[in-house]
């Protein structure tokens, strides 16, 4: 499913005739949000149009994201109008992945969704929707074509940085030769790609890593469910002094368990429950899984938010993957969050 000529049309519409626009994208924003909400807002700016750009509480960017051109003039949420002329948002499945801004969204006089999570709601006004695109960044670029904004260097990077990452490095089924050239386009606009990936992928925290040893050390395979999973508890952030938002490249250190399918990291929250990220090699349809369990996502990438104990939302996942844990009870029990050590070989 492509986005339909007249949807471009009234998406160009809506965004080149508003006085004031308000860019946004999904809470705890990851590369692709941020990166093409910074990119829009840097156009339209530069543009002279009067723009801003934010996202939910929790308003704190990611470490690997902060090199972002752009962070540094995010409007905290509490600022935003809640009456604007009008409000975009990038790569939000749905109304209340945008958090603390839902009210800034329902006041906008006009509201545009661009996204390419296949779960989209279809939400806005205007909905650029195409899940077939590898990136929300991949829309955003065409966007800025069909409004006249120029690519610049420091937008060129926000976009590469959200294509490279939700690609996985150009490594995930959804890459396709178009996104090489985009990608081309986008260095040849001046990006340092080997900041971007120094940046994103070859830095980590000594504490993040001395973390990883006890939470690795606890990895779990359900055979029966093709399932390897882990939990990061808030002991674990505690003992080694760092924030829950420094394990995003967690999943994909987990995923790489050969003889599994399904992987899941489950997230320990201060309000309790998990958030609970979910990624499939291709045999499981885990946006699935994740909206039968109150979340969404992409059908290889998802997530929820389980409000039950450890052992009763690894129960839900392997249920909801098709097989009951009855199946797969050759390892031991699981344990509870406080001293998970459930380990299957
Ligand atoms: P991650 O596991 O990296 O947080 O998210 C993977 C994908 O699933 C992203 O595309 C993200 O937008 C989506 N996702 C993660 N958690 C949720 C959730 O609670 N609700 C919905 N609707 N989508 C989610
Ligand atoms: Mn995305």
């Amino acid at each position: 499913m492509s986005i339909a000529p007249q949807d471009w049309q009234a998406a160009v519409a809506a965004i080149g005739g508003a006085e004031q626009a308000v860019i946004s994208c999904h809470l705890h924003p990851d590369g692709d949000a941020l990166g093409s909400a910074l990119a829009l807002h840097r156009g339209l700016a530069k543009a002279g149009r009067r723009a801003l750009v934010s996202f939910s509480e929790p308003f704190e960017v990611a470490p690997h994201y902060r090199f972002l051109p752009g962070v540094q003039r995010l409007t905290p949420p509490e600022e935003v109008p809640r009456a604007a002329d009008l409000f975009v948002c990038f790569d939000t499945g749905s109304l209340d992945r945008l958090g603390s801004l839902v009210d800034a969204f329902e006041g906008a006089a006009r509201t545009v969704v661009v996204d390419h999570h296949a779960s989209n709601t279809r939400f806005g006004d205007v909905n650029l929707v195409d899940p077939a695109a590898p990136a929300s960044a991949v829309l955003c670029r065409e966007l800025l074509r069909r409004l006249d904004l120029p690519l610049d260097r420091e937008i060129a990077t926000d976009l590469y940085t959200a294509l490279v990452t939700d690609t996985g490095r150009f490594q995930y089924q959804s890459t396709r030769p178009e996104t090489h050239v985009l990608a081309a386009e986008l260095l040849a606009a001046g990006v340092n790609q080997y900041d971007v990936a120094k940046a994103v992928f070859e830095t980590n925290d000594i504490r993040y890593l001395r973390m990883l040893s006890d939470v690795l050390g606890r990895i779990a395979q359900v055979p029966a469910a093709s399932l390897v999973w882990t939990v990061v508890t808030l002991r674990d952030l505690q003992a080694h002094g760092i924030g829950m938002e420094a394990t995003e490249g967690l999943i994909d250190l987990v995923r790489t368990d050969g003889a599994s399918d399904v992987a899941a990291v489950l997230k320990e929250q201060p309000e309790g429950g998990f958030k609970v990220s979910l990624r499939s090699k291709g045999a499981t349809n885990v946006g699935e899984i994740a909206s039968r369990l109150g979340g969404g996502g992409h059908a290889l990438a998802a997530g929820f938010t389980s409000e039950q104990g450890l052992e009763a939302t690894v129960d839900a996942i392997v249920e909801a993957v098709g097989t009951r844990r009855a199946v797969a009870a050759d390892g031991p029990p699981l344990q509870p969050a406080s001293n998970a050590t459930a380990r299957t070989r």
